[in-house]
C-alpha cells in the first residue's frame, strides 16, 4: 500500500520513524478501503479530506468536497433544534452519533448513520473533526432485527451488494489514479433453476453456500465477490495486466467447478458462465461495467457449458492489443522513436517534383511500425495530438535544413487526422513551427481525408480557410473513399484532390475505376483544383493518367517514401526531368 502524502500533512505526523510510517500506512489502508464514508474537517468545519466511499455515497469527488463546508450535504429534513443538539453534544462530549438525513450531489435525500468526533490536542483545543457515516438507504432491514451494518450475504458468506460495490468504486478510483486496469466478472450458475426445481430450495441454498465458499477461498477473502441475488455472483479482479492475464484468472474461477458439489443427498457437477468487462476500456463507472459484463455473461451462456466471454470478443482482442500499444506509444514518444519519411509528387507536365508528402514511421525497438497500425489508435487515445505536433515541427525543421543545404523542396505536405483537424489551436501550431524555422508558409501543405472534413463541416471550413489565408495549401486525401458529397467540395477552401490508390490500382483492369478516376480529374479541374493520383506503380497507370489529364502522380513507380537524407535527388528538380521518358 502506497503511503498517501496527505495523511502525514493532515494528521501532522512529522516524525519519520518506521513505526509512524507503518501506522500511517495502516490508517491509509483503512481510510481508503472502508465501506463507510469518512470526512476530516478542520476546526472551522472546512473539509480537508474524504475517502473514496464518501464519493460513492454522496456523489461529490474529493476535489469538489475539499475546501467546502459539510453544509453542502445538508437536507431540509432537520430543524435548527436538531443541529443545536448535534453541536452541543459534539463540543461538550466530543461525540455525536445518530441517524441523519443528508443530500447527495444528485439532490437525492438519504438516511445515514453518522458518528462524529471532535479531536483535541493536549491543550484541549479542537484540531479536527472526523465524521464516519454509512448510507442507510442501501441497507436491507430483515424482519424485526435490523441488519444495519452487516456487510455480508448470510447465505454465501460473500460481501453484500453495498459492500462489494463500494469497494469496487474505491478500486476504480485507485486504478484510475495509478493508470491501471481492473476487471469485473459476472458469474451465473448454469441451469440453477433445475437444481431448485428438482432437489428443492434447501439444496439450491447449499449449492450457493458452497460456491460462495469456493470463491472466497480462491479469491483469498470474501469482499472480492458478492452474491447479488439468486445465483448471480459478481467478482472483482483488481490486479489484471492484459487480456491473457484476465482470461487466465477467469479460467481459474471456472475450474472451481471441476469438483462435484454435494447437496440434497447427492453429488453432482454444476457449471457456470462468466461475462467480463474491463476498466477503463469498457467504461469508467461501476454501472457501465456491470451492464457490459452482464451482456458478456449472456453471450457466454449461449456458448454453453463452463465458459467465459469478454464484453465482446472483438473488444477483448482489441483491448489486449490496445493495452500494449498505448503504453508503447507513450514510451515511443518519450524515447523519440518516430521518424518522418518523404515521398515526392511529380508534375506530369514537367516531370519535376511538385512537392513531397511527409509520412510517419515508428522505429520501435522491435521493428518499424506502419502508421496504418498506430494512427487509428493514437487518434482514439488522443496521443495523435502530441504526435501530430511533433510531425509538424519535424517537417518544418527538415524544410529549413534542406533550404540551408541549398535544395529546398517546393512544398511538404503533412497528414492531419480528424481529431487533429478539430483540435483547438491547430493553426497556431503551424504558425509556431513556421515561425520557429523562419519558413515561408507556402512551403507547407496539409492533407485531410473526406471523413475528417465531414466530422464537423463548419469547423473544417473555418480551419482550412485559416490555413489558406496563412499561405498553406490544402489537399483532400484518399478522395473517393469517403462521403464524396459534391456539395461540400464547392464550399470548401481546397487546392487539390488526391485520388485514392484503390482507384488507381484498377484503372487498367476495372472499367468503373477508370471511369471514376476520369470523373474525379474532370471534377477537380471544373472546381479549379489540381488532381494528384496516389499509389502509381506501373507505366500503364502513368500513361492512363497522363492521357486523362491528371496533374500529378505519386507512387512507387518513381519513388517510395524515403528517409530525409536520401531524398536529395528528388529535391533537385532539374535532375528529375531526366527521369522522364
Ligand atoms: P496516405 O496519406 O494516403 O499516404 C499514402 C500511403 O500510400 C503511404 O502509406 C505511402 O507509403 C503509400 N504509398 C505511396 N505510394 C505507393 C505505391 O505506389 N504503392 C503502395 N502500395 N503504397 C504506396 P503509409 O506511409 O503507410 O501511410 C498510410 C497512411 O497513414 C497515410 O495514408 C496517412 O493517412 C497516414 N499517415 C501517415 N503519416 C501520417 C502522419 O504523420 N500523421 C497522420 N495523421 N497520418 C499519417
Ligand atoms: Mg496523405
Ligand atoms: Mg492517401
Amino acid at each position: 500500500m502506497r503511503l498517501d502524502g496527505r495523511f502525514s500533512e493532515v494528521f501532522r505526523c512529522g516524525d519519520d520513524s518506521g513505526e509512524s510510517k507503518r501506522i500511517l500506512q495502516i490508517i491509509a489502508a483503512v481510510f481508503s478501503g472502508m465501506v463507510g464514508g469518512i470526512v476530516v474537517a478542520d476546526p472551522d468545519g472546512i473539509i480537508k479530506m474524504v475517502n473514496p466511499a464518501f464519493t460513492v455515497i454522496t456523489g461529490y469527488s474529493a476535489e469538489e468536497a475539499i475546501g467546502q463546508n459539510p453544509r453542502i450535504l445538508k437536507s431540509d429534513r432537520h430543524g435548527p433544534e436538531f443541529y443545536k443538539t448535534f453541536w452541543d453534544s459534539l463540543l461538550s462530549q466530543g461525540k455525536w452519533e445518530g441517524r441523519i438525513w443528508n443530500r447527495r450531489k444528485s439532490g437525492e435525500v438519504y438516511p445515514e448513520w453518522l458518528s462524529c468526533h471532535a479531536i483535541r490536542n493536549e491543550d484541549g483545543e479542537i484540531t479536527d473533526f472526523v465524521a464516519l457515516f454509512n448510507d442507510l438507504s442501501t441497507v436491507r432491514f430483515s424482519g424485526a432485527g435490523v441488519a444495519l451494518n452487516y456487510p455480508f450475504d448470510r447465505l454465501s458468506g460473500l460481501a453484500n451488494r453495498a459492500t462489494f460495490y463500494s469497494r469496487f468504486a474505491g478500486e476504480i478510483v485507485r486504478k484510475s489514479r495509478a493508470g491501471r486496469r481492473l476487471a469485473l466478472a459476472v458469474l451465473d450458475i448454469n441451469r440453477f433453476r433445475n437444481i431448485n426445481d428438482t432437489l428443492g430450495h434447501s439444496a439450491g441454498d447449499e449449492v450457493l453456500r458452497q460456491v460462495g465458499a469456493r470463491l472466497s477461498a480462491h479469491l483469498g477473502g470474501r469482499d472480492r465477490a458478492s452474491r447479488i441475488g439468486g445465483d448471480d455472483f459478481h467478482i472483482l479482479l483488481p490486479d489484471v495486466e492484459g487480456i491473457e492475464d484476465i482470461s487466465a484468472q477467469a479460467d481459474k474461477i471456472l475450474s472451481l467447478f471441476d469438483e462435484p458439489i454435494s447437496a440434497g443427498g447427492g453429488r453432482f457437477f454444476i457449471s457456470a458462465s462468466i461475462g467480463i468487462s474491463v476498466f477503463p476500456d469498457d467504461g469508467a463507472s461501476a454501472e457501465t461495467l456491470l451492464k457490459k459484463a452482464d451482456m458478456a455473461m449472456h453471450k457466454a451462456k449461449e456458448a454453453g457449458l463452463n465458459s467465459f466471454r469478454f464484453f465482446t470478443d472483438e473488444l477483448g482482442r482489441a483491448a489486449s492489443v490496445n493495452l500494449m500499444l498505448e503504453t508503447e506509444l507513450r514510451r515511443g514518444l518519450e524515447e523519440k522513436e518516430f521518424r518522418l519519411v518523404y515521398q515526392p509528387r511529380y508534375c506530369l507536365k514537367t516531370g519535376r517534383v511538385s512537392g513531397m508528402e511527409a509520412l510517419i514511421r515508428w522505429h520501435s525497438p522491435k521493428r518499424i511500425i506502419s502508421p496504418l497500425e498506430f494512427i487509428p489508435f493514437a487518434e482514439e487515445t488522443g496521443l495523435i495530438l502530441p504526435l501530430g505536433e511533433w510531425v509538424i515541427n519535424e517537417a518544418c525543421r527538415k524544410i529549413a535544413r534542406w533550404t540551408e543545404e541549398g535544395a529546398p523542396p517546393p512544398e511538404v505536405a503533412v497528414n492531419i487526422s480528424t481529431r487533429q483537424l478539430h483540435q483547438k489551436g491547430l493553426l497556431d501550431i503551424f504558425k509556431g513551427a513556421v515561425g520557429r524555422f523562419s519558413l515561408p508558409p507556402s512551403r507547407l501543405a496539409v492533407e485531410i481525408t473526406e471523413s475528417g472534413i465531414m466530422a464537423d463541416l463548419a469547423d473544417s471550413v473555418r480551419v482550412l480557410a485559416g490555413m489558406r489565408e496563412f499561405g498553406m495549401k490544402v489537399y483532400v486525401d484518399d478522395f473517393g473513399t469517403g462521403y464524396s458529397s459534391l456539395n461540400y467540395l464547392k464550399r470548401l477552401p481546397i487546392d487539390g484532390l488526391k485520388i485514392d490508390k484503390s482507384f488507381v490500382d484498377g484503372v487498367m483492369t476495372d472499367k468503373n475505376d477508370a471511369a471514376i478516376t476520369r470523373a474525379v480529374i474532370g471534377l477537380g479541374h471544373a472546381l479549379g483544383m489540381t488532381v494528384t493520383a496516389e499509389g502509381v506503380e506501373t507505366r500503364e497507370q502513368l500513361e492512363f493518367l497522363r492521357q486523362s489529364g491528371c496533374d500529378e502522380i505519386q507512387g512507387y513507380l518513381f519513388s517510395p517514401p524515403l528517409p530525409a537524407e536520401e531524398t536529395f535527388p528528388f529535391r533537385n528538380t532539374e535532375n528529375l526531368a531526366l527521369l522522364w521518358p
